[in-house]
Formats: structure tokens, sequence, C-alpha cells
């Protein structure tokens, strides 16, 4: 068993569903995952925020607006006008439901119901739609088996126990369409995975389920080995490590988040990326099983500060670090890159709050000097068993950019280097002919 997921831009039009009934129906066994049409659930939010002023006028304009865009939907998706006025008056439910919402109190409860409506509306459409072609699939409510914990853990027991009985019910079915995003939490209430949540759903069904595999389809072709917004020739990477994937996605390759996939992760289920509009590009897997090549990929990460602390009480003493690390404790701000030296310590935080008493609490330690807009650039791969010199051939992309720190052997997967902002485009220009042999 697969599962697919498709996010709101696969699902974003009437073509665009078509198009993903069309991709769906190979003959594997496998549960299809969907999120809202892409903008709804914004516009769930606006609706939302309206409620809580107590708006009502533009509540009401705002459900009518949405409504409208549903109806010219429905017109292009199905065909006959029998299903037109089926779906018409399953989203009028949907609709009233959300009118419902406009009287009296309105609370976190009422507002997770509405965002809810999204998910349940396009997987209703998707399903209406394959029964127009007579493909045999069936609806599986999310809200049957999603379940989260009292720390809004994912309850694997429960969807795992819940899926297997619901999917064991239809045995001479292969085709399953479920809701993204939203779960139940501990109190039976209708909750959700907080925003983008649709891609944790995938990974959590796949690892309750131990899926063959888990499809994210978007629409990029995968990871690429670098960024391109600002350089020309990127490439997808074929293949990645869920470490690798982690440390790319943490320093900003937009395209997954990292805890969507620590579930799949953990049950070794292999994640694998692939492009709606491409389906044929093979996309980038994503596996506990390293391979390819020892260099894959850069990314880079802006609005970095760097401290350093240099004082002579640092040489030959002991405890130093961990006083400096208090400091940090004490004003809760999260430490990236840590280099030393015999006489200073620098680092790098990624915090836009004030930061001026952490600063002169430090002063207590050590002469301190503060560099603002700074950026990460972190090379991935399997670094530590790389072929010799391939750092050699980082430094000698960068030659021409001041390196202001470097952290080496912090895990197998990663170098980062820090640099002022100016030069990012450069170094990464830099790095994608040196290291890819891409150009810039
Ligand atoms: N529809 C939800 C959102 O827009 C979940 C998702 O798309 O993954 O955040
Ligand atoms: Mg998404």
């Amino acid at each position: 068993m697969i599962i697919q997921k498709f996010g709101g831009t696969s699902v974003g039009s009437a073509q665009r569903i078509k198009h993903v009934a069309q991709l769906i129906q190979d003959g594997k066994k496998k549960i299809v995952v969907l999120s809202a049409v892409s903008g709804t659930t914004n516009k769930l939010v606006e609706i939302v925020n309206a409620l809580y002023r107590n708006e009502k006028s533009s509540v009401n304009d705002r459900i009518s607006q949405l409504e409208g865009e549903y109806v010219a939907l429905v017109d292009v998706l199905f065909q006959s006008q029998e299903t037109k006025a089926k779906a018409k008056s399953l989203l009028e439910s949907h609709w009233n439901h959300i009118r419902s919402f406009t009287l009296d109190m309105f609370t976190r409860f009422e507002e997770r119901a509405i965002l809810a409506q999204g998910e349940l509306i396009s997987t209703m459409l998707m399903q209406l739609h394959l029964e127009e072609l007579e493909v045999k699939s069936v609806l599986i409510p999310a809200l049957d088996f999603m379940r989260v914990d009292q720390q809004g853990e994912p309850d694997m027991w429960y969807t795992k126990s819940n899926l297997s009985r619901i999917i064991g019910a239809e045995q001479s079915c292969d085709l399953f369409i479920t809701q993204g995003f939203i779960c139940r939490n501990h109190f039976g209430e209708i909750d959700n995975l907080k925003r983008g949540g649709s891609d944790y759903t995938a990974s959590i069904v796949g690892a309750a389920i131990g899926a063959e595999e888990v499809q994210i389809w978007t629409d990029i072709d995968g990871m690429h080995n670098n960024d391109p917004r600002v350089v020309k020739n990127t490439r997808p990477i074929a293949k990645l490590t869920f470490d690798e994937a982690a440390e790319l996605a943490y320093f900003g390759a937009k395209i997954l988040h990292p805890t969507s996939i620590v579930p799949a992760r953990n049950a070794g289920v292999p994640v694998v990326l692939k492009n709606t509009m491409e389906p044929e590009k093979p996309g980038t897997i994503i596996s506990n099983e390293p391979s390819g090549d020892f260099i894959k990929a850069l990314a880079a990460k802006d609005g970095i500060t760097a401290i350093k602390i240099k004082s002579d009480r640092m040489l030959l003493a002991y405890g130093f670090l961990r006083q400096i690390f208090e400091v940090f404790e004490r004003h809760k701000v999260s430490i990236d890159m840590i280099t030393t030296s015999e006489v200073a310590v620098s680092l790098t935080i990624d915090d836009d709050r004030d930061i001026s008493e952490l600063i002169e609490e430090l002063g207590l330690y050590g002469k301190v000097e503060v560099d603002l807009n700074q950026t990460i650039v972190c090379i991935v791969g399997h670094m530590l068993q790389a072929e010799p010199g391939h750092a050699a051939r980082i430094f000698d992309s960068l030659k021409e950019i001041p390196l202001r720190m470097i952290s080496y052997g912090g895990s197998k997967n990663n170098v980062s280097i820090l640099i002022d902002t100016e030069h990012k485009v450069k170094a990464m220009k830099a790095l994608n002919q040196g290291l890819f042999d891409l150009g810039e």
C-alpha cells in the first residue's frame, strides 16, 4: 500500500482535480490524502478572524464569496446535472454549518470546526468526481482515525487500530481518499495538525499502516541542490537520507517541514517528493539508505546574528562556556552554530527579538562583539565519509568570500559557513559551480 498526498495547488482548480483523479488511478492500492483547495484555508482563517471581531456582514460576505468560487468549480468539474446538483447541495451544508457559528459564543472549538471545512470539501469533491468517472473509491473520514494526544503528538496506536479496521472492512477497494490536516484531539474534539499539516497526516498514515512509501505531490520536482531563487541552474536531488533532508529543510528548502517526516522516518517508510505537473519525473526519494553523491545540496538561512565573546579568563579555564551558555538559557535564546578558540567563542542565533539585555549580561564575561545581517550557508551530504578533497572544493569555491565562521564535524551531514549576507548570492553561485558544476 502507498500513500499519496496532494497539496492545495495540486487540487487548486477543477482541471487540477481531474488531473489528480487520473494520476491516482494506476492500479496500486493506496490512501490519497488531500489538502484543501489552495487559498481556502486562508479564507476560512479570515472568516474566523471576522467572527472573533463579531463583524457579521464581513463574515457573510466572505462565505458568499467562497460559495461563488465553488459553484464555478463544480460547474466545470462535473458532467451530469445530477452530480452538479448533489455537489451543490453538499456544499450548501458546509456553508450552512459555517454560518451557524455567526451567532452567540465563538471559541477555539468553533474555530477549528470551521478550519476543517476546506479538507472536508476537497475530499468530498474528489470522491464525487471519482464516482462520476465510475472509479471505485471509498472516502474515509480522517476524523474517524486521526487523533493527537494531550501533548499534541500523534496517537499512533489509535490511528493504527482504527485505520486497519476501516480499511479491512473494504477488502475489495484499492483506492481510499481522506483529509489531510484535520484530526481529533484527546477530548475527541475536531482539531488540526497546524497550517501545512497535510504532509504530516500523510506521514502519520504511512507510518500507521507500514506503507511501502509516502508520496508528497507538489508543484516542484523534488528538493533541489541549490536555491532556484538565487542561482539559475539547479537540479533535483535523486536521493537523500532523512538526516540530510532535515538539515536542508531547516536551512531553508521550503518544500517539506522537518517535523512532518518524523513518523515516516521512525517507521522506516521512504518519503518521495513528486511533481504533479511532471509525474514522469523521478522526484526526490528520502529514506534511511545513504547513497548517491557525497555532497548533495546547499541551502542558506538569512537573518542570523553572530556574537563573539572574547576573554583571557577562558584561557586554560573550565566552566567558562557553561557560564556563557547559561546566559543564553536564562534569556531563552537558542544557539545554532558555535566555534571556539582558546580565548574566544563565537556563536550564532536566529532570533529577531531585542537582545540588548543578553548582550549586556554577556559583557560580564568578556568583550562582546555583535554582527547583524549574517547568513549561514549549509552544505549537506555525507561529509565525514566524503572523498578526500571535498573540504578543499568547498573552500576553493569560496576563496573570494570573507568567511566569518566555519563549522565542520558537528554532524556527519553538514558543513556550515557563516558569511555576511551581502556575500550570499556570490557564495551560492560560486558553490553551485565549484561543487555541482552547474554554473551560476
Ligand atoms: N489546508 C491546510 C493549510 O492550508 C493544510 C495543508 O494544506 O497542508 O494549511
Ligand atoms: Mg501545503
